[in-house]
C-alpha cells in the first residue's frame, strides 16, 4: 500500500499558499496514491517501489500515477520555509560551477525550461552515473529515473501547483521557488 508522504514543514507561505499547498499535498497527491492502489492491487506491480514501477510500467494509469506520486514525493521533501542556505556548498556547487559557470547562469537555464516547457510536466536537474548534471523538460508523470538518471531538482509545472496563487504567471512562480529551496536536501540526493 502506498500512503500520502508527511510534509516537513507546516507552510511554504508566501512562496506557495497554505491553500495551494493543502490543496496540491492533500487532494492532488492523495489521488495519485488512492488511483495507484487501486491499479496496482493484484497486479505484478503489487508490493514493488515507486522507482521500479517507473523502471517497469508501460504508458498508462499505473506509470502515470506512480510518477506521479514519486515526481511529488521528491518536489515537497525538497523545500524549506527557511532554507539554511541560499546556495549549495560541497560538490554539487564545484558541479554547477563547473558546467554553468555560476549559480545563478544555472538558475536561469532550469527556470527557462520550466517556463518552456509546453503543457503539463516538470523540469529536472538530474544527475547521470558519473556524476554529471543536466536539466531537463519531463512531459505529464515521466522523470530522470524512467531514463535511468538521478532525480536532483525538481518544479512542477502543472498548473495545479500555482495557478491559485500565480494565474498564468507560471515565470513569477518559478523564479519565486528558489527562496524555499533546500540544497541542504538537494546536495544529500546528489551524493548518496
Ligand atoms: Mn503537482
Amino acid at each position: 500500500m502506498f500512503t500520502l508522504i508527511d510534509l516537513p514543514y507546516k507552510s511554504l507561505a508566501p512562496v506557495i499558499s497554505d491553500q495551494t499547498l493543502a490543496f496540491h499535498h492533500g487532494k492532488h497527491l492523495q489521488t495519485y496514491v488512492d488511483n495507484l492502489n487501486k491499479l496496482v492491487a493484484g497486479t505484478e506491480y503489487e508490493g514493488l517501489s515507486l522507482e521500479d514501477i517507473v523502471r517497469k510500467a508501460p504508458a498508462g494509469g499505473v506509470f502515470n500515477n506512480a510518477g506521479q506520486i514519486l515526481n511529488h514525493n521528491l518536489y515537497f521533501t525538497q523545500f524549506a520555509p527557511q532554507p539554511s542556505s541560499p546556495a549549495p556548498t560541497g560538490n554539487l556547487a564545484k558541479q554547477i560551477q563547473k558546467q554553468w559557470g555560476s549559480l545563478d547562469a544555472f538558475k536561469a537555464e532550469f527556470e527557462a525550461k520550466g517556463v518552456g516547457l509546453f503543457g503539463s510536466g516538470w523540469v529536472w536537474l538530474q544527475a547521470n552515473a558519473d556524476g554529471e548534471l543536466s536539466i531537463a523538460q519531463y512531459a505529464n508523470a515521466d522523470n530522470p529515473v524512467t531514463h535511468g538518471l538521478k532525480p536532483l531538482l525538481t518544479f512542477d509545472v502543472w498548473e495545479h501547483a500555482y495557478y491559485l496563487d500565480y494565474q498564468n504567471r507560471r515565470a513569477a512562480h518559478l523564479s519565486a521557488l528558489w527562496q524555499i529551496v533546500d540544497w541542504e536536501e538537494i546536495e544529500k540526493r546528489y551524493t548518496k
